[in-house]
């Protein structure tokens, strides 16, 4: 019985000891790290924010940008002025005076995290019908549109990637219900003027994925095909007044990563 305990205790400290990483296993390929490496660096700590419900809204990670999180709108302007949006509620309201934008810039990639509910009762149809949209880079729209039980153009829907994608799904909730849009947004990029990489997109509308890593075609005008006009590495994000009431709460964003080579190493080999 002693023995076993012993040993018991011993595997145990092994287990320990081993969960802290071996330096003995294989390099993965093309990497400088080996399966389980005790060397590589530790993901860094971070507070994930509470969840919203729809009776109460929720808090953003400790490692993002808060953009609005209820009290005021220090992180917007409106063209060069103050921004002019309403609160009420602790919730921002589309109220005229145009457009927001963000008075930073981010990016390259990023995660961006917003929540919105288009007007009750519902007026108008079509793109007429609680009308918004989320510019990333102050150019790139993903539409925000009241689309439960509203017919548009398919690449006019909620998260469409306006004028080019439609959603996989429309994963619309009633207006008057809040709507979480989750954006994983890989930006272009440009050399000596010209496109390098084309931006990449994926979307979650409600916890639903709706953009699975979109590649764009380039901006997203109206009635036009988009075309890319090469910028820097970081742009605002901006918010659409298109003349309806849409109220929005909890928008955040986080710097993301893009695995590099060194990470990803030389991949799988095909074909075994
Ligand atoms: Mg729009």
């Amino acid at each position: 019985m002693k023995t076993t305990l012993l040993l018991t205790a011993l595997l145990a400290s092994i287990a320990c000891a081993n969960d802290l990483g071996y330096t003995d296993t294989p390099i993965i390929p093309g990497t400088k790290w080996h399966v389980h490496d005790s060397g590589r660096p530790q993901p860094t700590v971070i507070t994930p924010g509470a969840p919203s419900t729809q009776e109460k809204v929720g808090t953003a990670p400790s490692d993002a940008v808060a953009l609005f999180g209820g009290a005021d709108l220090s992180k917007w302007k409106s063209g060069n002025a103050e921004a002019k949006w309403k609160i009420e509620n602790g919730e921002m309201v589309v109220s005229g005076g145009g457009d927001l934008q963000t008075k930073d810039e981010f990016g390259p990639d990023f995660q961006l995290h917003l929540e919105w509910t288009a007007p009750v009762p519902a007026k108008g149809k079509g793109q007429g019908r609680g009308n918004s949209g989320v510019f990333l880079f102050g150019r790139y729209e993903i539409q925000i549109l009241d689309n439960f039980e509203n017919q548009t153009y398919p690449d006019g829907q909620a998260t469409a990637i306006y004028g080019y994608m439609p959603p996989q799904v429309n994963a619309s909730r009633k207006p008057g219900e809040w709507q979480t849009y989750d954006i994983l947004f890989e930006a272009p990029r440009f050399k000596e003027g010209k496109l390098e990489k084309p931006a990449v997109v994926t979307v979650l509308h409600n916890g639903i994925v709706t953009q699975n890593r979109t590649v764009l075609i380039g901006g997203t005008p109206h009635k036009a095909v988009g075309t890319y006009q090469a910028h820097g590495e970081k742009g605002p994000i901006r918010l659409q007044d298109h003349g309806n009431p849409i109220r929005f709460r909890n928008i955040w964003i986080r710097e993301m990563k893009i695995p590099s080579p060194e990470d990803v190493g030389s991949g799988p080999v095909l074909g075994k």
